[in-house]
């Protein structure tokens, strides 16, 4: 008998799973489960919802744990619309025997609505995680607009989303605050910050592209947001417009209000004039999470003549990082959703969220296992977002110390930031990986640091890793 190949493909169809398992929806009706309205009225925001929607089936353990990390770890609130909550356990109801362990180890769960136990005790958050790790607003031009890249630039609109996720990376700024984060407020009023942004985009015919963003734009009134790209439009310079909202999955109900489907319409019209792409980007993490209502939507986006629906998800341990979950993952968006598989970013190094990293050797271990199972042109690339470089393909590194769990990179283009750094594309960029993840040596090496808090002292634990892995080459060939 010949070996198996780690992966069997299987075409799978995509199931709407029932909600009325659920005590609190036994009696909701399609019409109202399709209903956008009933959606955003049934969030489960507070532990007292989720019991009311779960009944008594789910251990008190359970809860207790949750309060516990809303207290002391969370950095972002519960928030979460009846669409997610119904991809959480899929096949079992709330008042199985099992239904509290499998809530404990259900993939969307897991990054949807964190417990404590889930974070790591010994090291809950690395040494140089930070709120803001890519330090987009040290490079914002404008209030919101994150200039990081020569041809690219970020908008940030709003600071809300239909959905909080536990792992965000602009928890710094986005959702409500928590016990944890104070969040930043923006000063300006939006429609002065929406002047400014298109005010620098016209005055930098260098940008082509902009990734217009919060938060998600499902959030923001749909005229608003309308407005917003038609002023984008008509800048000459722009010729790629990205619209990101997870809310495509989350919410699937918000794109397929007829306002919103003969709104894109009009935007699509206006950007074929113009020569123009408009793209989605949204952003799954799991096989589960796409549902016919997500596929419908997605359609229906693509039929208003954008250019295409395209997912960038977050590679995250206990939730997707594992070769057959990525692949399951890509082949439903692929085959039945009509959404391109784009990217898997490393989960960025936030506060509290070193149980959900994996380090970039395991992350390359994974790129490999994807390859050549999809379409080239559907094979997501695996990228890690290195603070002051940007995006980077986990293959890319200049150099990789595995024992202190230090990878260094490298850029080619300045940000806003370094116009005048010399040595900005000499220099390296660090990325940790998760210590939990190193051998023993460079665990103790860690445990023997002190407590960063400047960009110097930073630079000073990479210039000593990097002191103490040659002095160890040297005693190994002398
Ligand atoms: S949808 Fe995006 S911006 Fe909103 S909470 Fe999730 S990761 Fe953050």
């Amino acid at each position: 008998m010949s070996p198996a190949d780690p992966y069997v493909y299987q075409a799978r169809e995509l199931v709407e799973p029932d909600w009325t398992r659920f005590p609190a929806w036994r009696q909701v009706t399609t019409a109202e489960w399709e209903s956008v309205q009933w959606q955003r009225a049934h969030c489960v925001k507070t532990i007292g919802q989720l019991r009311a929607v779960l009944g008594d089936g789910i251990n008190e353990r359970f809860y207790a744990d949750l309060e516990r990390d809303q207290a002391e770890r969370a950095t972002m609130s519960m928030l979460m619309p009846p669409q997610m909550v119904n991809t959480m356990v899929p096949g079992v109801a709330p008042n199985d025997p099992q239904a509290t362990e499998a809530l404990y180890a259900d993939p969307v769960r897991r990054y949807m609505l964190p417990v404590f136990s889930d974070r790591r005790i010994d090291r809950p958050s690395h040494p140089y995680a930070t709120r803001d790790s890519l330090h987009e607003q040290d490079m914002w031009v404008a209030e919101g607009l994150t200039h990081r890249y020569p041809t690219k630039v970020l908008a940030e609109l709003l600071p809300t989303c239909p959905q909080y996720c536990g792992h965000c990376t602009r928890m710094d700024l986005v959702g409500n605050s928590t016990p944890q984060v104070i969040k930043l407020r923006f000063g300006a009023k939006p429609v002065d910050r929406y002047d400014a942004m298109i005010d620098y985009l016209r005055r930098s015919p260098g940008v082509r592209d902009v990734v217009v963003s919060g938060g998600d734009v499902a959030n923001m009134p749909f005229t608003n947001l309308e407005r917003f790209l038609e002023r984008l439009l008509e800048v000459d310079n722009i010729r790629d417009i990205r619209l990101a909202t997870k809310a495509l999955m989350g919410l699937p109900q918000h794109w397929l209000q007829a306002e919103v489907r003969a709104g894109m319409e009009r935007l699509g019209a206006t950007a074929r004039d113009r020569g123009v792409q408009i793209a989605i980007h949204t952003h799954v993490n799991h096989a589960n999470s796409v549902t016919p209502l997500v596929a419908k939507a997605t359609r229906a986006m693509l039929d208003t003549g954008i250019r295409d629906v395209r997912n960038q998800g977050v590679l995250m341990a206990g939730v997707n990082a594992d070769a057959s979950q990525l692949l399951d993952l890509c082949f439903a968006l692929t085959d039945r959703a009509g959404i391109l598989p784009y990217y898997f970013y490393m989960c960025d190094m936030i506060p509290f969220s070193e149980h959900w990293r994996v380090s970039v050797a395991e992350a390359q271990r994974l790129q490999h296992a994807l390859m050549g199972y999809l379409p080239g042109f559907a094979t997501p690339r695996i990228v890690c977002d290195v603070p002051f470089v940007g995006k980077r393909w986990v293959h890319q590194l200049a150099d990789y110390d595995r024992e202190h769990g230090i990878s260094y990179w490298t850029k080619n283009y300045r940000t806003s930031i370094e116009r005048d750094d010399l040595e900005a594309l000499t220099r390296t960029y660090a990325y940790y990986d998760p210590i939990h993840t190193l051998p023993t040596e460079g665990q103790r090496w860690w445990e023997r640091q002190t407590a960063p808090d400047s960009r110097r002292q930073q630079v000073a634990a990479e210039q000593a890793a990097r002191a103490s892995r040659q002095a160890a080459t040297a005693q190994a060939s002398s």
